[in-house]
């Protein structure tokens, strides 16, 4: 092991150096090393990923893996579920520390113990209330919903889990996208006056105890920037330039584009439902730039376009802080035996979190 090398040092090196840099990594550190990349990450990073997929993916593929080394390109909270998955027995990477989840952040485990303890003044949460959080949130919170008989969800399975929920308890706080929660609800026949959204900046949730006692969901006001750019009229326009088009979005967009919209569902489903259509489909896609720009390149020798649902550029702002230099960085590192940017889940927040993981990894099997 020699001292560890600087960030400054690979700051201002240009994409191609550290390509070279990345590639003369991987090869040295072969098996040892395992690369995962999330679609949203940039095209400069994602093609050295040696695994791709959204965040229920990388999650299993972290789980499975038994590389000495993960390093994720991808945000904060999906490093710490590759550590808690992977019992700390990896050392599991995230190049630029500060790429972190704006939507993660609206919730934290001060203002959610303050949610549970405002909501158990009218009933007791833990027998009528399961708590869900949306695999973008912090590790304690993963660990609080373990420690409260609640379960972790991602876009891909959400129903499965709310379904898992009510089958325990009658409502459910799920945290912290209230879209997600409100658009996955509306699937299952829950009716929207029955979904109640929780101001965490408001004393109750800016709630009356009546709608807390009548609502089935508490939805935690949090949302992801990213998807907040498209709107119904982006929608509108695409459907007078191609009537027969398809519109296809994420839910972590808003109701009113979801109900507009002929498909919804995760990332890997979006990928999947592109990649089948035929020949002539054109496509309106409401999720991150970057991944609908890798699947217009690839469809378009198919004869299949996609566009992009907003006209403006919408990106993932914390996930492109990820660049080859931070990754050519804790690459270098590794060959020169110095572990950079290690994610640790202390085991008192990691055992309930991991609990709550693997409920959820349970259900969708
Ligand atoms: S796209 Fe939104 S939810 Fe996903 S990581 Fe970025 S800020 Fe978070």
């Amino acid at each position: 092991m020699s001292a560890a090398l600087k960030i400054d040092q690979f700051s201002l090196m240009d994409d191609r150096e550290c390509d070279a840099r990345i590639t003369a990594a991987k090869a040295i550190l072969g098996k040892r090393l395992a690369i995962l990349g999330h679609h949203y990450q940039r095209n400069e990073v994602f093609k050295h990923a040696d695994f791709t997929g959204d965040s229920l993916k990388l999650s299993q593929l972290a789980a499975d893996s038994d590389a000495e080394f993960i390093v994720f390109c991808g945000v904060h909270f999906m490093a710490e579920v590759a550590d808690v998955l992977t019992f700390g027995q990896r050392s599991v990477i995230l190049p630029d520390l500060a790429a972190g989840c704006s939507m993660a952040d609206m919730a934290n485990l001060v203002k959610v113990r303050k949610c549970w303890d405002e909501i158990s003044t009218l009933l007791d949460p833990d027998e009528h209330v399961t708590p869900v959080t949306y695999i973008n949130s912090a590790a304690d919170l993963k660990a609080f919903c373990g420690s409260h008989g609640g379960i972790v969800c991602t876009s891909s399975n959400a129903r499965a889990v709310l379904e898992w929920s009510f089958a325990r308890r009658e409502k459910v706080l799920f945290f912290p996208d209230q879209h997600l929660g409100r658009n996955t609800g509306l699937k299952m026949g829950i009716p929207l006056d029955q979904m109640v959204t929780w101001d965490f900046m408001k004393p109750r949730g800016g709630l009356t105890d009546e709608q807390i006692k009548n609502a089935r969901m508490i939805l935690w006001k949090g949302f992801c920037s990213v998807h907040q750019m498209f709107q119904p009229a982006h929608i509108d326009n695409f459907r007078k330039a191609q009537p027969n088009g398809l519109v296809i979005s994420h839910p972590e967009n808003a109701y009113e584009v979801c109900q507009k919209s002929d498909f919804v569902g995760s990332t890997e489903y979006i990928l999947r439902t592109v990649r089948a259509s035929e020949p002539g489909t054109h496509w309106l896609i409401g999720t991150e730039l970057n991944l609908v720009n890798r699947l217009a390149d690839e469809m378009k020798p198919r004869g299949v376009t996609v566009q992009f649902m907003s006209p403006t550029v919408c990106m993932c702002s914390t996930m492109f802080r990820t660049d080859p230099q931070h990754l050519a960085w804790c690459l270098d590192n590794l060959v020169a035996g110095n572990v950079v940017n290690r994610i640790r889940v202390p085991e008192a927040v990691a055992e309930p979190a991991r609990k709550a993981l693997n409920l959820m990894l349970e259900v969708v099997d």
